[in-house]
């Protein structure tokens, strides 16, 4: 099966194209270079990674189409960054800004959280895919691979934050590589 993906995201596109090796992948920006990205305004993963993949859909209504949507949802901030994860420290937001609100918002609280990622796929109707990891925010941050909240998140039973992890030890485990696992079962069947 040919797959839009609708993301610009190297790193995302070959994460996908390694586990769903038996389908053809594209990135929409090959053949849309210029095409202007929807708002994420949703309340939920799952609605703005429909609105991306609803998105690239309209450019091509003949094949289907996967959006991903990501977060750390962190269970004594009740679930924020969450759905926010990206621009968390607001209109300045980087890495570094989230990060330093996440550890001062975190101060004196337990520090359980999950990265969820779900995947909207669109050939006639949407469905979805969810991926879960759980893991704890350390107060500091250790490693320089990855990107986000890397550095400070240790997944359950792993010695190594995600940062410390090179990218393939990192997708083996990683919420996107849950949620592809779901969707490849999907496929498969
Ligand atoms: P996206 O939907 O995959 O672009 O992720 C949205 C935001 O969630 C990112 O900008 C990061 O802040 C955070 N995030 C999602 N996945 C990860 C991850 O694997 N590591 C670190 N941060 C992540």
């Amino acid at each position: 099966m040919k797959i839009i993906v609708a993301s610009g995201n190297a790193h995302k596109i070959k994460e996908i194209e390694e586990i769903l090796i038996d389908h053809e992948i594209i990135s929409y920006k090959q053949d849309f270079k210029d095409h202007k990205e929807p708002v994420e305004d949703g309340d939920t993963l799952e609605e703005n990674a429909y609105i991306k993949a609803n998105d690239i859909k309209k450019l091509y209504p003949n094949y289907a189409v996967i959006a991903d949507d990501s977060g750390l949802f962190v269970d004594a901030l009740n679930g924020a960054p969450g759905v926010h994860s990206a621009r968390y420290a607001g209109d300045e937001h980087d890495d570094d800004k989230n990060n330093e609100l996440l550890i001062k918002n975190l101060a004196g609280k337990p520090r359980e959280a999950s990265f969820i990622s779900s995947i909207c796929f669109i050939d006639k109707e949407p469905l979805y895919f969810r991926g879960e990891i759980r893991g704890k925010i350390l107060e500091i941050p250790r490693g320089s691979g990855g990107f986000g909240y890397d550095p400070y998140f240790l997944p359950d039973g792993c010695v190594k934050t995600f940062a410390e992890m090179n990218s393939e030890e990192k997708n083996k485990i990683s919420h996107r590589k849950r949620a592809l696992e779901k969707l490849k079962n999907f496929l498969e069947k």
